[in-house]
């Protein structure tokens, strides 16, 4: 997920792992010419090996090589920056040492699609942008962890919002709360929540280009609301 500086020349990688969830490991020497860890940059699928003692938050990393490498997204800034965000994402999401399997596959779904050469599109839609990707994985990240937004009925009293029904949503409450509950401050057309609704549910492409800013800050308030302000 990331790399920072340590000491003279070590490296503290943030892995984000299949089994055991966020992983913080120290690549001692990686700033050396080190052919060890060469492959130790975000964003590509690496298979790691990691020291970790038992009470110890940070391991002390093996070996790390290049799995899945993703060098069509690395060289796009457009998609790196998304990628970055979502990446952010799941660090303030996602507890350490504790396996995410639904935001696992959430992400690698997303950084695959960013890896598809640019203009393959994933249906007759056509391809999405990377906001709009970037903001129906958040959607996904949200439920994977817990803090899914409610998009059919009001998270006060229940009632559910019909199909065709203005609806009223507020991203820390946690989804819909109708106008008998007083109502929350996003005011949503049936149309954008059966697209949020569609995208939630894994739809990589279902949001276009007016609803991704929208959903975008709708998850950062989510995660604001649950996770507290950002670590960085
Ligand atoms: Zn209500």
């Amino acid at each position: 997920m990331r790399r920072v500086p340590f000491g003279e020349a070590d490296v503290i990688a943030t892995f984000f792992t299949a089994d055991r969830g966020i992983v913080g490991a120290v690549a001692r020497s990686a700033r050396r010419s080190n052919k060890r860890f060469s492959a130790l940059e975000p964003m590509h699928g690496l298979a790691v090996t990691i020291d970790l003692r038992p009470g110890t938050e940070l391991g002390v990393l093996v070996e790390a090589s290049l799995a899945r490498p993703r060098l069509v997204l690395t060289a796009d800034l457009g998609r790196l920056e998304a990628a970055g965000r979502a990446l952010r994402w799941v660090r303030r999401a996602a507890p350490p040492h504790t396996p995410e399997p639904a935001a696992w596959r959430a992400i690698n779904a997303l950084l695959d699609a960013f890896d598809a050469p640019p203009g393959e599109a994933d249906d007759d839609r056509g391809p999405p942008s990377p906001e709009a990707r970037l903001a129906a994985t958040g959607l996904v990240l949200l439920g994977a962890v817990g803090w899914g937004l409610e998009l059919e009925r009001c998270v006060r009293c229940g009632r559910v919002a019909g199909p065709g029904v203005v609806a009223c949503l507020g991203a820390a409450d946690g989804g819909l709360v109708c106008r008998a509950c007083g109502g929350a401050g996003l005011v949503l057309r049936p149309d954008r929540r059966a697209r949020l609704a569609a995208a939630a549910a894994g739809d990589l492409a279902a949001l276009d280009e007016t609803d991704a800013g929208v959903a975008i800050d709708l998850v950062e308030a989510a995660l604001a609301a649950h996770a507290g302000l950002a670590r960085e």
